[in-house]
């Protein structure tokens, strides 16, 4: 199913509205709290693309805890990385990168009004529509596609620096080249990426196969304990886990590293559907979604206030973790494909 995409008059608009900025107008791009390697690559890819356009006040920053997850923290443009505190207060244009919703903008979406000038690039299919002018599209594999075809529309050129960037956005987004987004147009922007002389097995070794030994061992923990469903999802199954402050804490670990704890939960050939669970405050828990095909997510998490992708989806969940579960559970039937 190929789902529209952004109209010649929406990258039109979007062009003219970044020549709208001059060189030395303050630009703010922002992307998506607790960020991943999408929104980080995809805002600094972009960032460097301004850069060599010639603007010289470009700030980006993501609400809440300005904690980089240290695989991303060497990203080429990650000087321009500011805390949301540190934000330009009336910037001239507003960038916006991989947000499905103003909730995950925090206290940065009060920028979109005020504003002269606001572009939102995305790719969710539960994007609501905020913003000023959308590039959202649906079947791009990352966030990084849109913000390169934004780039290529404006004539930068791909350097090493930018194609980084965007190589960590579409690796990140697509599984490493895995999921069922992966189409012939990225393997050809990954072509094209490579073709700067970016070295895709240093890139991955560092971003995905690199974590402190303390993360091995919280991992071995929190999979340990998971459990199956297999009645679940209309008998498709679910399998799922939980992880808490408590286990972070034991483990010395910041929170980032339960990001890609989804990964080898969703690998569990009985289940369709994952669920991981982990708390972000005491009673307050970040849920992340996975369906091989049984089950829209996407639908799961927009009842509960998050949002997503049909097959991949999150929301944030209150109470006991065992409750959200139930909740999770109950949802999925509802929501069958
Ligand atoms: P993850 O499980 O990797 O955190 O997120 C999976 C997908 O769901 C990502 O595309 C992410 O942007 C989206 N997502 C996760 N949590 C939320 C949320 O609380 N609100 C919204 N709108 N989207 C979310
Ligand atoms: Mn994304």
């Amino acid at each position: 199913m190929t789902l529209p995409g952004p109209t010649a008059e929406q990258w039109a608009a979007a062009v003219a509205a970044v020549r709208s900025a001059g060189a030395d107008d303050e630009v703010q791009l922002i992307c998506h709290v607790n960020p991943d390697g999408d929104a980080l690559g995809s805002m600094l890819g972009f960032a460097l693309g301004l850069r060599r356009l010639g603007h010289t006040r470009l700030r980006a920053t993501f609400p809440g805890d300005f904690a980089v997850p240290g695989p991303y923290q060497q990203l080429p443009g990650s000087d321009l990385l500011v805390p949301e505190k540190d934000a330009f207060v009336s910037p001239r244009l507003v960038l916006i990168f991989d947000v499905a919703g103003v909730s995950r903008l925090g206290g940065l979406a009060g920028l979109l009004t005020t504003a002269p000038a606001a572009v939102v690039l995305d790719h969710h299919a539960s994007n609501t529509g905020f913003g000023g002018i959308q590039l959202v599209d649906p079947s791009a594999a990352a966030t990084s596609v849109v913000a390169e075809g934004l780039l290529s529309r404006l004539g930068v050129p791909l350097d090493a620096e930018i194609a980084e960037c965007l190589y960590v956005a579409l690796a990140t987004d697509t599984g490493s080249f895995k999921f069922d987004m992966t189409t012939v147009s990225v393997h050809e922007l990954a072509a094209r990426l490579i073709a700067t002389g970016i070295r895709p097995g240093e890139i991955s070794r560092r971003i995905f196969d690199s974590k402190p030994f303390g993360a091995m061992k919280l991992t071995g923990e929190v999979l340990g304990r998971a459990v199956l469903d297999p009645g679940a999802a209309g008998g498709r199954g679910m399998v799922w886990t939980w992880a808490t402050l408590d286990d972070l804490e034991r483990h010395g670990q910041p929170p980032y590293i339960l990001d890609t704890l989804i990964d080898p939960v969703r690998s569990v050939a009985e289940a369709d559907v994952s669920v991981v669970v982990k708390e972000v405050a005491p009673g307050e828990w970040s849920v992340s979604l996975r369906s091989k095909g049984a089950v829209d997510v996407s639908a799961v998490a927009v009842s509960q206030g998050g949002g997503g992708h049909r097959l991949a989806a999150g929301f944030t969940g209150y109470g006991e973790a065992a409750h959200v579960v139930d909740t999770v559970r109950r949802l999925l039937d509802r929501y069958l494909i």
